[in-house]
C-alpha cells in the first residue's frame, strides 16, 4: 500500500482520456488528504460519465445520419438500375429532397445543441421580455394551427423580463409550439406566460394524443421519438434541445399528460 499522496500521484500519473476508470479509493482516512481524495473520485467519475455520454451521443448521432444517407443511396441505385421515365425520375428526386431534408433538419438541431452545450458557460444573457417574444412565435405559428382547424390562443402580458439568450428561448418557445400543433387533432393548444414567485412560467397546454406513461420520463432524451414520429419527419431532437436551453439558464422544463386527452409542457426560468 502507498502512502496517501503517493497513492494520489499514481492514479493521476494512471488517468488519460482513454481510460477513466481509474479511483484513489482512500477509504480510510477522514483526514485532510482523505477529504481531498474523495473530492478527486468524485471528480473523476463526472468526468468519466460525461465522457461516455459523449461517445454514446457521437455514435447515436453517426447512425441516425445514416438513415437518411443509405435512403438516398439506395433510391439513386434502384432508379439507375433500369430505364426509367421522366415522371419516375422526378418522382426519384422528390425522394432524395426530402431525405436531405431530414438530414439538413438533423444537422441544425445537432449544431444548435452544440451550441447550447456552451450556452451555461456564457455571460452575455440579454434582456428579454419573455411574455413579448412568447406572443411573437404563437403569432408565427398560427397559421399552421389554422391549416389544421386549431385554435392557438396565447396569454402572455409584456414586460416578464428576464436575462437570457432570446436565440435559445426561440428555439425552445417553437419546439413546444410546433410539438403541441403536430401532435393536436382537433381542440386547442394555449400557450401562457405567467410570474409565479420568483419564476417566469410559460406553459404549453394542448387537447392533442397525450403521452403514455412508459414514453413521458424519455422524451426529452437526443433522438428519442414515439412511434410514427420518425416518418413524420421528426429528429427526436426537438425536446434535448429545449431542455438543454431551458437548463443553461438555470430553468426546466416538465411534461404531464394523459393518452387521449392532451399534454402540458411547463418551463419555469429564474427571473
Ligand atoms: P420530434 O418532434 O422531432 O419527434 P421531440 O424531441 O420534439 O422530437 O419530441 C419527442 C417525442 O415526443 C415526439 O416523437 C412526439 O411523439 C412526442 N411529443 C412531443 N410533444 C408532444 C405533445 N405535445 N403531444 C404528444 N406527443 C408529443
Amino acid at each position: 500500500t502507498w502512502a496517501p499522496i503517493d497513492r494520489i500521484c499514481k492514479t493521476a500519473q494512471r488517468v488519460s482520456t482513454q481510460d477513466l476508470s481509474e479511483r484513489i479509493g482512500l477509504t480510510n482516512t477522514s483526514d485532510e488528504v482523505g477529504r481531498l481524495a474523495a473530492a478527486l473520485d468524485s471528480m473523476l467519475e463526472r468526468i468519466e460519465g460525461g465522457f461516455r455520454r459523449e461517445r454514446q451521443f457521437a455514435s447515436d448521432a453517426s447512425h441516425e445520419l445514416r438513415t437518411p444517407l443509405a435512403a438516398v443511396q439506395a433510391i439513386v441505385s434502384v432508379t439507375r438500375s433500369a430505364p426509367r421515365t421522366a415522371g419516375e425520375y422526378e418522382c426519384a428526386l422528390d425522394d432524395v429532397a426530402s431525405e436531405a431534408e431530414q438530414l439538413r433538419k438533423m444537422v441544425d438541431d445537432l449544431l444548435v445543441l452544440a451550441r447550447a452545450d456552451d450556452l451555461s458557460h456564457r455571460t452575455e444573457f440579454a434582456r428579454v421580455d419573455v411574455g413579448q417574444l412568447l406572443a411573437d412565435i404563437c403569432d408565427s405559428v398560427r397559421p399552421i394551427a389554422a391549416a389544421k382547424n386549431l385554435v392557438l390562443t396565447c396569454t402572455a402580458p409584456e414586460g416578464l423580463w428576464a436575462r437570457a439568450d432570446a436565440d435559445g428561448l426561440i428555439r425552445l418557445f417553437l419546439n413546444l409550439l410546433d410539438n403541441a400543433v403536430k401532435n393536436t387533432s382537433q381542440g386547442r393548444v394555449s400557450a401562457s406566460a405567467s410570474v409565479q414567485g420568483d419564476l417566469i412560467e410559460v406553459a404549453v397546454d394542448d387537447t392533442g394524443s397525450g403521452i403514455a406513461l412508459d414514453h413521458l420520463d424519455r422524451i426529452f432524451d437526443r433522438f428519442y421519438r414515439i412511434d410514427g414520429s420518425r416518418s413524420a419527419g421528426g429528429t427526436g431532437l426537438g425536446l434535448a434541445l429545449a431542455q438543454e436551453v431551458a437548463r443553461a439558464h438555470g430553468g426546466e422544463i416538465t411534461v404531464s399528460s394523459q393518452v387521449g386527452v392532451g399534454s402540458k409542457f411547463v418551463f419555469r426560468l429564474p427571473t
